[in-house]
C-alpha cells in the first residue's frame, strides 16, 4: 500500500503529535502503509460480516455453510482448518461441519470460541495450561474426577475432546490455570511493547 505525499506528512504530523517523535518520509511511508493495510483488513471483515448477517435476514435463517471459495477458516471449536463449505457459520461464529453435527446432535452444548476458558477447556490446554500430564488426564478421567466430551467424526474416530467447566469444577479447584505468559518486545525505537 503506497501513501500520497499528503498523506504521508499527515502521519508524520500525528505521529509526532501522539508519541512526540519524528519520523523520515520512508519511515512514515512503511509505518502508514501498514496501518492503512490493517485497517483495510479489518473494512473487509466488516463488510463480509455484513453480507453474511444480510443473507440470514433476508434467508430467514440461522446460519449456514459458507461458500467454497472461502478462504479456509479455523473452527472455534476443535481449531482445525477447513474450506469454507465445511464451515458453518452463525452469529455465534465459526464451527467445522463435526463440530457443528455434535452440536446439533446434543453431544455438546453450542459451544463458541471460549478464550477464557469460562465455559469449556480444549483437550491440549489441560497439558498446556493446567500443567497436567496427558497420561495422567487419561488416569483421571478413567476414576471420573476429569469429565471429558469426545467429539467424532462420522465413522466413529475421536478427533477432539472438550471439558466443560461446570462438569469440571472439582478438578479445576485442584488444578488451577498457569497465568498467562506476557509477551514484550522493543520496537526499533526502544518502546516496550507488551501483547
Ligand atoms: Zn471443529
Amino acid at each position: 500500500m503506497t501513501l500520497s505525499d499528503k498523506a504521508v506528512k499527515e502521519f508524520k504530523d500525528i505521529f509526532k503529535k501522539e508519541y512526540g517523535q519524528d519520523l523520515s518520509d520512508a519511515e512514515a511511508r512503511e509505518q502508514g502503509g501498514r496501518l492503512v493495510g490493517f485497517f483495510e483488513i479489518l473494512y473487509k471483515q466488516a463488510q463480509t460480516e455484513y453480507r453474511r448477517k444480510l443473507r440470514l435476514k433476508k434467508e430467514k435463517i440461522k446460519g449456514f455453510y459458507l461458500d467454497p471459495t472461502e478462504s479456509p477458516y479455523t473452527c472455534a471449536i476443535c481449531g482445525e482448518t477447513k474450506p469454507g463449505n465445511e464451515i458453518w457459520w452463525d452469529l455465534n461464529g465459526l464451527r467445522c461441519a463435526d463440530c457443528w453435527r455434535n452440536i446439533q446432535e446434543k453431544v455438546i452444548p453450542p459451544l463458541t470460541w471460549d478464550h477464557d476458558n469460562k465455559i469449556w477447556i480444549h483437550d491440549w490446554q489441560i497439558h498446556s495450561d493446567y500443567n497436567v500430564h496427558p497420561a495422567t488426564a487419561r488416569k483421571l478421567r478413567r476414576l471420573e474426577e476429569l469429565h471429558g466430551i469426545d467429539l467424532k467424526r462420522g465413522d466413529g474416530s475421536i478427533y477432539c475432546t472438550v471439558y466443560l467447566v461446570s462438569e469440571n469444577k472439582k478438578f479445576l479447584k485442584k488444578y488451577s490455570k498457569k497465568p498467562a505468559m506476557k509477551v514484550e518486545y522493543i520496537d526499533p525505537k526502544g518502546n516496550k511493547i507488551q501483547i
